[in-house]
């Protein structure tokens, strides 16, 4: 029998190019008068100062500090930013650094983020956050840090390069692929989840192929927008596969990319529905294999051994996993894990 809940909180989402410019306007509609804007540092900053020129009055400052993973320390040092800025609410400017130190603020203080991504997350859609402590990342869910906007402006991912686009497309591609047995599903998430693997399968290897093409940027950040828009219904193995090896230090959205294909290989076997999705979406009756097969035109790392990891850790990585007791589509025993990160390595 079909049974399902669907409850998604409000969310308020500009798209257009040049949307940017928008920023004071969407800025006075949340009524923030002092907001801190939260970026990653460099180009981040640099685009972090750009979204202050344009808020005027309305900005209190700039802290662009964000990392990967949201660093325990590095939450710590946002708060006190918010704190000494005495901002009544946030902006993030960037990928799923700077939206997530955001929201690890919003938590503690409880101030609505105007949410402006720069890449495929797709962490703007979603009410989860992640802390890291040591060498375990910890994850949740509060409605205190859905963005009560996003404003998209494709033009941001111009610059965005081919690397990063690929990899945090990728990333965006696990949620889709995960929406398929996500607990949580319902018809519209699987519908969401389809047409955004649609967009990217047919828009991603263009956009790394030429970052400037314009049309192709916008199909992703809209297909990203949707991949994030699902993630909330819940994901399995490969999700927390990516939290356990992100806890360990590596790239998050690159470690997304090399397990996709093996995560799939193992839970298709089991979900004849997803399959059939994935595959009319993709083109093909071979899902994982059409993945892999994008995987490899793209100009990032294609295993795990690449990106430092330290195989004396699949035992960790294994035990973490089998102690979460996923179980749809499939069980993942300590064994099944083991096996997928040594053909990932
Ligand atoms: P990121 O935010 O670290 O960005 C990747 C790199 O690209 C950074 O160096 C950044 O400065 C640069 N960059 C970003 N936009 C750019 C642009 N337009 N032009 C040029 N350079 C640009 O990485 P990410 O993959 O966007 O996000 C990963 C983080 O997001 C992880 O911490 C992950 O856990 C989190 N995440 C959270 C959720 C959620 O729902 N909570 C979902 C997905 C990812």
């Amino acid at each position: 029998m079909i049974a399902f809940t669907h409850d998604v909180p409000p969310q308020r989402v500009v798209f257009a190019a040049r949307a940017l410019l928008h920023t004071a306007e969407e800025a006075e509609r949340l009524n923030f008068s002092r907001a801190l804007i939260v970026a990653t540092p460099g180009s981040g900053a640099r685009l972090g100062q750009r979204l202050v020129d344009l808020l005027g009055a309305r900005a209190a400052g700039l802290h662009a500090q964000a990392v990967v993973h949201v660093p325990k320390a590095v939450a710590a040092a946002g708060l006190e930013a918010a704190r000494v800025a005495n901002a009544d609410g946030l902006v993030a400017v960037g990928g799923g650094a700077a939206i997530g130190l955001a929201k690890a603020i919003a938590r503690e203080r409880g101030l609505k983020i105007l949410a402006v991504p720069t890449t495929y997350s797709g962490s703007e859609a979603t009410p989860i956050f992640g802390l890291t402590d040591g060498e375990r990342k910890i994850t949740g869910r509060d409605a205190k840090v859905l963005p009560r906007t996003i404003l998209y402006d494709p033009d941001l991912t111009l610059g965005l390069p081919a690397a990063v686009s690929a990899a945090s497309g990728m990333n965006a591609i696990a949620h889709c692929v995960e929406a398929f047995w996500a607990d949580g599903r319902t018809p519209v998430t699987m519908a969401l989840a389809s047409e955004a693997m649609r967009r990217f399968a047919k828009n991603l290897p263009a956009v790394v192929a030429d970052g400037a093409d314009a049309a192709a940027r916008a199909e992703c950040l809209v297909a990203a927008w949707l991949a994030g828009t699902v993630l909330a219904a819940g994901t399995g193995l490969h999700h927390k596969l990516a939290h356990v090896l992100g806890g360990l230090g590596l790239p998050h959205a690159e470690t997304h990319a090399i397990i996709l294909p093996h995560v799939m290989r193992f839970d298709l076997a089991a979900a004849p529905e997803a399959k059939a999705r994935l595959g009319e979406a993709l083109g093909s009756n071979d899902p994982a294999n059409a993945i892999a097969a994008m995987l490899q035109q793209f100009p990032i790392p294609q295993r795990l051994r690449e990106v430092g990891f330290d195989r004396s850790k699949i035992d960790f990585a294994a035990a973490e996993i089998a102690a979460a007791s996923i179980k749809t589509p499939r069980p993942a025993s300590a064994d099944d894990v083991r096996s997928l990160l040594v053909a990932a390595y």
